[in-house]
């Protein structure tokens, strides 16, 4: 059977999503917190959040956002803790098995950054405007899950940003052919705005209604941007700033390499309308 067996071409990415149930709380301990508006306080990487319990549960789950830790209801380690827990370690935790536990925490951010590759190319494979590239993302989509299969010490020689470089040629070449698709805009389009590029400083930008359909927004700056009905249909999302940008009403179907994370960080209502495989987090209706 194919390594490709559980990346169907369907978009189901259930296995690259956080599942804490078969996780060992990795992120609460391997990842370092610095106290600010996410994090109620400070934490090193490899230390236990004081909230996290013996059974590996947060202790604060329900009240997250109201004691200060809206990070975490934020975060997104694209399965990589389940694959870390049960895969990689075989199901050892490292409270019971002191001795993996430095490992394990070493291995997570870097199964983190293999995993949402995995997302990215998983997404690129399923559109059909990617048609002519379709070998190139099977054969990286592969190399990539190959790759997370590998042992604990062989996971901490990989050259992460190397591989992230060849991968982003694909995902350049996917943004690309779907915005290419994108029917030019009206002259006379009563929809405002100039389309905003790549990297984009669009902090508190009122872009409420904006056109942004096919726009690129790689890495834009959309920090509490008031995209409230905006179109941003085909638009490549990868690596945009959504923090309290406010998507209430906003049409986001079709647009590509958005991410759990993204959404859960921005505001946004019923009207929100999501690409396929995105959940509106409750936060949105409280
Ligand atoms: S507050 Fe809860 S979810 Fe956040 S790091 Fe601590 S234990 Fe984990």
């Amino acid at each position: 059977m194919s390594i490709l067996a559980n990346v169907a071409d369907d978009l189901n990415r259930d296995h690259l999503r956080i599942d804490c149930e078969q996780c060992f709380g990795l992120c609460c301990v391997a990842l370092p917190f610095a106290s600010s508006a996410d994090f109620a306080l400070d934490k090193n990487g490899g230390q236990p959040c004081q909230h996290l319990q013996s059974d590996f549960r947060c202790g604060i789950h329900k009240d997250l956002r109201a004691t200060g830790f809206r990070g975490c209801t934020v975060y997104e380690c694209f399965g990589a803790g389940q694959k870390v827990s049960q895969l990689t370690f075989e199901g050892k935790d490292w409270r019971r098995d002191p001795l993996a536990a430095k490992q394990m925490f070493e291995v997570f951010p870097i199964m983190q950054q293999l995993h949402e590759m995995l997302w990215y190319l998983s997404e690129a494979i399923t559109l059909k405007a990617t048609t002519s590239i379709h070998q190139d993302l099977h054969e990286a989509l592969e190399k990539t899950e190959e790759l997370t299969l590998l042992s604990p010490d062989s996971l901490m020689k990989l050259d992460i940003p190397a591989h992230r470089a060849e991968i982003n040629v694909l995902l350049l070449q996917t943004s690309e052919l779907v915005r290419a698709a994108v029917p030019p805009r009206q002259k006379n389009s009563k929809k405002k705005g100039k389309i905003p590029g790549r990297g984009a400083d669009l902090m508190g930008a009122n872009l409420r209604k904006a056109d942004l359909r096919g726009a690129n927004l790689r890495g834009a700056y959309l920090i509490a941007a008031d995209l409230r009905e905006a179109d941003l249909r085909e638009a490549d999302l990868i690596g945009a700033d959504f923090r309290d940008a406010d998507l209430r009403g906003a049409n986001l179907t079709g647009s590509i390499f958005l991410t759990q994370a993204q959404i859960n960080a921005a505001k946004g209502n019923t009207q929100t309308k999501l690409p396929p495989g995105l959940r509106a987090p409750a936060h949105w209706f409280v």
